[in-house]
C-alpha cells in the first residue's frame, strides 16, 4: 500500500513538473514536491531512506549552500552515487522535488540501494527533515540571527534544532561548529557521536569582531573569548561552569587567503586547497571535510572535493563587465555581511583601498525590515574604501547607514541596476575590481541586467 501511494505521489509530482515546465512558470522546483507531498505525506521518508548508503544532512543560518557544494564535490571524487537537493529548495517541498525527479513510476529510484543522500535543510525544516530522512551525518555550520522578520530569536532556531535531534537516530553522527558555542550546546544530552570541527590560527584573531549573536550558557552564564575570529565564533569558555570550545577533530591551521582562493592545514589531510575564500568559507569547509569523514570518505576524495568545488550562485562569483571585474558577494544577514567586510579588510591591507557597491533590497526574500543593515559593521572598512555606489530598492538606507560609519559620499546614490553598472563604468577603468555586496532579490536584479548586457560570466547556475 505504502508503495502505492509513493508511485501515485511520484506520477501527479512529475505531472505537476511537466505542467509548471509547460506553462513557463519559472524554475518549477517546489510545485512538483508539493504536489507529491498533497498525495503522500511520507514521500521523503519513504524515497529518501531507500538510499542506503544513509543520507548527510547540512544546516546552519550561514554556509550550508557551500558546505553541502564541497560535500557533493568530494562524493563525485570518491565516485559515490548521491542525490541531493542541489537546484530544489532546502525545504521539504524542495527535498520531495529532489526525490521525485529521480524517481521511476512505480515510486522507487533506480540504484539507491547504492547511492547516498545529501541533503541542504533549511533551519526550521529541521525536525521534519530529520523524522524523516534519518540522516547518519548532521552538520551544523552555524547559529547567526538572521533577517529579523523571518524566524525572530535564535532561540527559536535552537529550540526547532533540539526538537530535531530528539527525533534523530542514536547512531547518527553529529558535525559541530566547536568555535561556535550555540552550536556547541546541541552536544548536551546528545548520547550518540559527535565530530567537531573548528579553527586553530591565532593569525585570524580579530578585536573588531562585529555584531555578536551569542545566547548565554544554558547555566546563565556569559560566554569569555580567548580569541575570537568573528561575532560569537572564536575559543570560548563559560564564565561560571566548566563548559568551554571543546578539542575539535578537524582543524584548520597555518591558513592563507587569497583574492579566490584559500588553502590551510588539516591534520591528516596536509595543505588543501580550495577556490572559496574569507575565513567563513575556510569555516565552511571544515564543516564538509567533518561531514566526509564521519561519512567515511577516502582523504584523497576529501581533497579532491576541496580543490574541485566552485562557488554558488553569487558567492565569490566574478563577472567581467566591459574590462572591470565585478566580485559578487551575496550577504543576507548581518553576520553574513561582516564576514565579507572581513575579507574586504584583510584584502585592503594588501592591495590598498578598495571599490565597493553595495545593494539593498526590501522584498519578502530579503527580509522586509532593512534595519539589520545597523547591525553590519561597515566601520571595518572605514579608510579602506576609495569609492563606492549604493543600489537596490533601499540605496538611501545604505546612504544613511555609511554616512555614520565615516565611508566617503557614495558616486551614485540609484535604484536601477542599469544606472548602477553605468556609474561604476565611469568610475573605474578596465582592470580594476569592483567588490558587490547585494542581498539576494537585488542579486537576481543586477544579474538580469548584466544579462542583458551579455556580461555574465562565472559559475551560473
Ligand atoms: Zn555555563
Amino acid at each position: 500500500m505504502t508503495r502505492i501511494r509513493t508511485s501515485a505521489a511520484v506520477v501527479a509530482g512529475k505531472a505537476a513538473g511537466v505542467a509548471t515546465r509547460v506553462l513557463r512558470r519559472g524554475g518549477g522546483t517546489a510545485l512538483p514536491g508539493l504536489v507529491a507531498e498533497r498525495v503522500d505525506p511520507r514521500l521523503v521518508a519513504n524515497l529518501g531512506r531507500t538510499l542506503g548508503r544513509g543520507r548527510v544532512m547540512v544546516t546552519g543560518t550561514n554556509g550550508k549552500t557551500t558546505t553541502s557544494r564541497i560535500i557533493a564535490a568530494a562524493f563525485d571524487a570518491a565516485g559515490v552515487p548521491y542525490v541531493h537537493n542541489r537546484e530544489g529548495s532546502n525545504l521539504m517541498r524542495g527535498m520531495a522535488s529532489t526525490l521525485l525527479s529521480r524517481a521511476n513510476l512505480a515510486g522507487a529510484i533506480p540504484g539507491a540501494k547504492n547511492a547516498a543522500g545529501l541533503f541542504e535543510a533549511d533551519e526550521a525544516t529541521m525536525p521534519a527533515a530529520v523524522a524523516a530522512l534519518q540522516p547518519r551525518v548532521i552538520a551544523f555550520t552555524n547559529l547567526f540571527r538572521d533577517q529579523l522578520d523571518r524566524y525572530g530569536e535564535v532561540d527559536t532556531v535552537m529550540t526547532l534544532w533540539q526538537r530535531a535531534l530528539a527525533a534523530a537516530s542514536r547512531d547518527a553522527t553529529l558535525v559541530l561548529n566547536a568555535d561556535d558555542p550555540s552550536v556547541a550546546e546541541l552536544a548536551i544530552g546528545w548520547s550518540g557521536p559527535v565530530h567537531w570541527f573548528g579553527i586553530d590560527d591565532a593569525a585570524f584573531a580579530s578585536e573588531a569582531a562585529g555584531a555578536s549573536d551569542a545566547r548565554w550558557c544554558p547555566c546563565g552564564g556569559d560566554y569569555r573569548y580567548d580569541r575570537r575570529y568573528f561575532a560569537h565564533v572564536g575559543w570560548w569558555r563559560c564564565a561560571s561552569c566548566d563548559r568551554t570550545r571543546p578539542d575539535p577533530a578537524t582543524s584548520a591551521h597555518a591558513i592563507e587567503l587569497d583574492l579566490d582562493h584559500a588553502s590551510f592545514e588539516v591534520d591528516g589531510l596536509g595543505r588543501v586547497e580550495t577556490p572559496l575564500t574569507g575565513l567563513y568559507n575556510v569555516s565552511n569547509a571544515l564543516a564538509a571535510v567533518a561531514a566526509c569523514r564521519a561519512f567515511g570518505l577516502p582523504s584523497e576524495a576529501i581533497r579532491g572535493g576541496l580543490r574541485a568545488v566552485r562557488p554558488a550562485f553569487g558567492r565569490q562569483e566574478v563577472v567581467n563587465l566591459e574590462g572591470r571585474s565585478l566580485r559578487l558577494f551575496l550577504a543576507k544577514n548581518p553576520a553574513g555581511a561582516n564576514q565579507v567586510l572581513l575579507l574586504l579588510r584583510e584584502l585592503s591591507r594588501r592591495r590598498g583601498p578598495l571599490k565597493v557597491a553595495l545593494l539593498l533590497n526590501d522584498r519578502f526574500a530579503d527580509g522586509q525590515d532593512v534595519s539589520w543593515i545597523w547591525d553590519v559593521d561597515h566601520e571595518l572598512l572605514t579608510g579602506a574604501v576609495e569609492a563606492w555606489w549604493a543600489g537596490g530598492d533601499r540605496a538611501e538606507d545604505l546612504a544613511v547607514r555609511l554616512k555614520y560609519a565615516g565611508w566617503p559620499a557614495p558616486l551614485l546614490v540609484d535604484h536601477a541596476p542599469g544606472a548602477l553598472l553605468d556609474a561604476i563604468l565611469r568610475g573605474t577603468a578596465p582592470g580594476e575590481d569592483v567588490f558587490v555586496i547585494p542581498t539576494y532579490t537585488v542579486m537576481l536584479d543586477l544579474r538580469q541586467e548584466l544579462f542583458e548586457r551579455h556580461a555574465v560570466a562565472g559559475a551560473m547556475e
